[in-house]
């Protein structure tokens, strides 16, 4: 008897997923800032979706159209007041296949 184990990335579930950009309305922003501090600077490495980027200053940016609303960003930084987050207006942002 021989059972077929399939093997699926993570990447691959996560492109299962899509998404209603809310345009010119993004629901999490990051505060300006001169130099990150080490939570924020965490959120280049920590968001699974990769809405967090350094731009060429250093400074931490964020594109959250790919969001998940696993509230990674919101835990770390929200309470200092390095980021602005809120959930996107009904009808946008993720629409998970599974789950
Ligand atoms: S809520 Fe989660 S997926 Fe969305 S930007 Fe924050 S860490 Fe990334």
């Amino acid at each position: 008897m021989t059972i077929a184990v399939t093997k699926s990335r993570v990447e691959d579930k996560l492109f299962q997923n899509r998404y209603l950009v809310d345009s010119g309305r993004p629901h999490i922003k990051v505060r300006p800032h001169e130099r990150p501090s080490a939570n924020l600077l965490a959120l280049t490495h920590v968001c699974p979706a990769k809405c967090y980027d350094l731009n060429d200053k250093g400074q931490v940016e964020i594109t959250p159209d790919g969001c998940m609303e696993c509230g990674t960003c919101r835990i770390l930084c929200e309470t200092s007041g390095e980021i602005e987050w809120d959930y996107p207006r009904g009808g946008f942002g993720v629409l998970f296949k599974f789950g």
